[in-house]
């Protein structure tokens, strides 16, 4: 090869490799940092704004974070207003106006419909989501509607790669759907069962594996517990025979464990996202960790 053509091949693979992270992907949550690595892989780079052992609800619209933003192609959230306190600021101060609104801008929640959207707006209600509630990524039908619609917005964005991301996103639907029979199968026997759960963090999870939620330590969502509620909840766990009082990663286990030692109920502390626990390194172990945890409490 004489030092032209040498020189042509450098150029190429410099350009190859440019190509070969097409898009910066921002995710604001890690359950939508691993399915856009699902959908994309090494096509696109991923930063994730916050980790599992965060509490997204209240995050700090810090520097680092608007810098990730500011050089976003794709912002990619939850949406329904679970990031109302940080995201629009972050976005306002990235001046970025790629992921500021139109197709670099991805909220979860425009894909799906959300549950326990309430009929009225009443701030007496406590910190309530008046989308609905936003912590859907524990339902995985949800979580596949959700890949259909971001691959689209991948191959929009990035045109070039289309062939990839609809390659990734049949490879993943197959995986997922596999899954999805095999947590069904493995988790039949808490069909019907009753949990206690710390924030209303569970509806989605409860909803498909057929748990029942019959009380809640925050009385109203983002208000911690009174001693009157407290009792009342001893007296409700209890009597309802609930197998386990939930809790995410992030939460403080005094509430939960305070409750446990007052009823015998085992309180057990689900990863919620991916990073949540040692098994939770991608969207299957997540799905995995969360039903061994419940089956192994669930005698
Ligand atoms: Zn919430």
């Amino acid at each position: 090869m004489n030092r032209f053509a040498f020189l042509l091949v450098t150029i190429a693979v410099a350009f190859g490799a440019r190509d070969a992270s097409a898009l910066d992907v921002f995710a604001c949550e890690p359950e939508w940092g691993s399915l856009a690595h699902e959908l994309a892989g090494d096509a696109v780079s991923i930063d994730v704004g916050t980790t599992a052992l965060q509490d997204v609800h209240v995050i700090e619209a810090k520097p680092s974070l608007i810098a990730k933003v500011r050089k976003a192609d794709l912002v990619v959230c939850t949406g329904a207003d679970l990031e109302i306190g940080w995201l629009p600021q972050l976005i306002k101060q990235a001046g970025n106006p790629k992921v500021a609104s139109g197709p670099g801008y991805f909220l979860a929640s425009d894909q799906i419909t959300t549950l326990e959207k309430p009929s009225k707006l009443d701030r007496s209600e406590g910190d309530i989501h008046p989308q609905g509630n936003p912590h859907f990524q524990m339902d995985p039908y949800r979580v596949l509607a959700i890949a259909k619609a971001l691959d689209a917005r991948l191959a929009e964005l990035d045109p070039k790669n289309a062939a990839t991301y609809q390659q990734k996103l049949a490879d993943f639907t197959t995986r997922w759907t596999a899954a999805i029979k095999g947590w069904e199968a493995k988790a039949a026997p808490l069909k019907g069962r009753k949990v206690v759960v710390h924030h209303i963090s569970w509806i989605y999870l409860e909803t498909w594996l057929g748990l029942e939620q019959v009380g809640a330590l925050e009385p109203k969502p983002g208000v911690p517990p009174t001693s009157a509620h407290l009792a009342n909840l001893v007296d409700i766990t209890k009597s309802s025979h609930a197998f386990a009082i939930l809790r995410a990663a992030y939460q403080d286990s005094k509430p939960g464990d305070w409750l446990s030692e007052h009823t015998g109920v085992p309180a057990v502390t689900l990863p919620f996202t991916v990073g949540g626990d040692d098994q939770s390194k991608d969207l299957f172990g997540l799905y995995d960790s969360t039903i061994d945890k419940l089956l192994a409490v669930a005698k």
